[in-house]
């Protein structure tokens, strides 16, 4: 089992692009303030969670870590630690970006689909999409983002994301041929 993991470990052939995928489910809880894709939503409920219960923030940054085949946000951010109580979810964003950069890739694009029955995502879509636009470093035309009511689901008090990221790896610039390479003249 150990020898199957450690080849898995070093099969880390570079690719073109890499794709990577995130889900996150929080509750609705009162008395705390309701964070979505690092911006304040004014509503009656916010989001429960160790952290400041950013259920985009958290399933952007997972889809950032599995496509660098990375540890996940719990792994690296565990609950049980006391340091991330009410911590700002754009500490572990940035954190998955510079796994991301140091395995060579850029972000092409995100696409994120948030579920949730209350309060209406429709007005703050534009500034969410800013915001993580800027977070992200890429331009807001290559940030996607949908918000769905639960049909069906039985989730009235949860908010759903689920997301997907393109990477594309960084062309590292040809080094100049050296000189050594030419033919010396006899
Ligand atoms: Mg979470």
């Amino acid at each position: 089992m150990l020898k199957k993991n450690a080849k898995l470990e070093t099969q880390n052939s570079k690719l073109a692009v890499r794709v990577g995928y995130g889900f996150d489910s929080h509750e609705f809880r009162p008395g705390i303030p309701l964070k979505i894709g690092g911006i304040k939503i004014p509503h009656d409920l916010g989001l429960g969670g160790h952290s400041d219960g950013d259920v985009l923030l958290h399933a952007i940054t997972d889809a950032l870590l599995g496509a660098v085949a990375a540890p996940d946000i719990g792994a690296l951010f565990p609950p049980s630690d006391p340091k991330w109580k009410d911590a700002d979810s754009v500490i572990f964003l940035r954190e998955a970006l510079k796994r991301v950069g140091e395995a060579g890739y850029a972000i092409a694009n995100m696409d994120a689909s948030l579920i949730l029955a209350a309060p209406k995502i429709d007005p703050h879509t534009g500034v969410i999409r800013l915001r993580l636009a800027e977070l992200l470093g890429i331009t807001g035309n290559r940030v996607g983002l949908k918000a769905k009511t639960p049909e069906g689901l039985n989730s009235e008090n949860a908010a759903l994301a689920h997301v997907v990221v393109l990477l594309e790896g960084i062309q590292k610039k040809s080094s100049p041929r050296r000189s050594t390479l030419r033919k010396r003249a006899p």
